[in-house]
């Protein structure tokens, strides 16, 4: 069966079709500035070396999608000679709040769940629903499926998600941790257990999702035990443009002396922090870490203060679950910054990690980087999140 992965963002659409169950990708796309001027889709089918490029304008995400799928059906860049080849469509979406603890059917139901989950994931939310209103258009009757980046995380007990801030809002308005990027947590945790030779349950895993958006979750019986993202994804790591865990009393502190409003004060926490805030460089790891190789004592800041975070969370999820079996770096600087890898893994004897410089001179590719005396294992997963998706997506419409 063919599925159609898609990512929807406020602006953007990524894509894919995948052929399941035998997880072949068979091609990939982008759209960029929908509902902006100078809309464009890039187009990918894989084998192919010329890439299709369609540059109309893309007023919505109904549009966006229509020409998706006529890329599809191309004769010659396409991967389907109907529609009725897609077997199901599955959707990346960011919050279900605490309504989903696992990928779902969409249906009405489903559907008014996401809208409720709007407060809480403003940008994302109305975006991941116009993608399945979109293919509803376009497809009537096809089977969608709805996959959320929080459900993995459903399962942190009460004493890991709540806020001590008083009981009344979280009963008022569902404040509370969340947690992000639980697809990828999800899937690398499981190729982990692969990779180890043993039953998922048995192990816990530290999963360090290091990219742009960065979060960390430990994993215990192969369910999420705790989580660095928060409420939002703004909470816990230093990230490219974001700040992560703060003293909360800064935010009134820094507004009343700049004359600053909330929504300023979310915007510069959001993507004026982070890499980028302390570095004043880049939000992007490799520039960060050029700037500081050329002698920028701030990038060179910038780059310990985010290896000194996940050094500590490590420390406190191998506290909180009595131990941990694997590290696990994944994503853009997790699966590609050696250097970073190395920092986060120095000087850790105590828990009984050690990194072995040489297998660690690696990029993109699944592999173990510890030494063999390392007690704890150390192994570079690249994430899949759009597999995760197909995955989830091909076992719900054919149970
Ligand atoms: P996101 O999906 O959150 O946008 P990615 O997972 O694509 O982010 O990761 C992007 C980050 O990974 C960037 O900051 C980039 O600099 C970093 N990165 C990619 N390749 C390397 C590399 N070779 N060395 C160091 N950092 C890298």
């Amino acid at each position: 069966m063919k599925v159609l992965v898609i990512n929807c963002g406020s602006s953007s659409l990524k894509y894919q079709v995948l052929d399941m169950p035998s997880e072949k990708l068979i091609c990939k796309g982008l759209v960029e500035k929908i509902g902006i001027p100078g809309s464009m889709l890039t187009h990918t089918k894989i084998g192919l070396d010329e890439k299709f490029v369609l540059q109309s304008e893309m007023p919505d995400h109904t549009t966006a999608i229509g020409h998706v799928l006529d890329a599809l059906l191309d004769p010659e860049h396409g991967v389907a000679k109907s529609l009725d080849e897609i077997g199901a469509v599955g959707h990346r979406i960011l919050h279900g709040g605490d309504k989903f603890t696992a990928s779902c059917l969409v249906d009405e139901k489903c559907k008014d769940a996401i809208r409720a989950c709007i407060p809480l994931g403003p940008l994302h939310n109305p975006a991941n629903l116009m993608g399945i209103e979109a293919c509803e258009k376009l497809m009537p009757g096809k089977p969608q499926v709805a996959v959320f980046d929080t459900a993995f995380h459903q399962t942190m007990p009460p004493e890991a998600y709540m806020y001590a801030l008083p009981y009344e809002y979280y009963k008022k308005y569902a404040v509370r941790k969340y947690g992000f990027h639980g697809t990828s947590h999800r899937y690398v945790s499981q190729k982990a257990a692969e990779m180890l030779g043993k039953d998922l349950k048995d192990i816990k895993l530290i999963s360090c999702h290091l990219g742009n958006g960065a979060s960390i979750c430990a994993i215990k019986d192969g369910k999420c035990y705790d989580t660095s993202m928060g409420l939002t994804p703004l909470e816990g790591l230093i990230m490219g443009t974001r700040c992560g865990d703060i003293d909360p009393a800064a935010i009134p502190f820094i507004a009343e002396k700049e004359g600053m409003n909330f929504k300023d004060v979310d915007t510069m926490m959001n993507k004026k922090s982070g890499m980028l805030g302390i570095s004043g460089v880049s939000s992007d790891f490799r520039d960060v870490e050029t700037a500081a190789d050329e002698g920028n004592e701030r990038a060179k800041l910038a780059l310990d203060m985010f290896v000194h975070r996940v050094k500590s969370y490590i420390g406190s999820y191998a506290a909180e679950m009595d131990g941990v079996d694997a590290i696990i770096f994944t994503a853009g600087l997790g699966e590609n910054g050696k250097t970073t890898r190395a920092a986060i893994c120095k000087d850790m004897d105590f828990f009984g990690i050690e990194l072995d410089p040489e297998k660690n001179d690696v990029r993109g590719k699944q592999c173990f980087l510890n030494t063999d005396a390392s007690r704890v294992k150390i192994l570079l997963i690249p994430t899949n999140e759009e597999l995760m998706i197909a995955k989830d997506t091909y076992e719900i419409v054919t149970k």
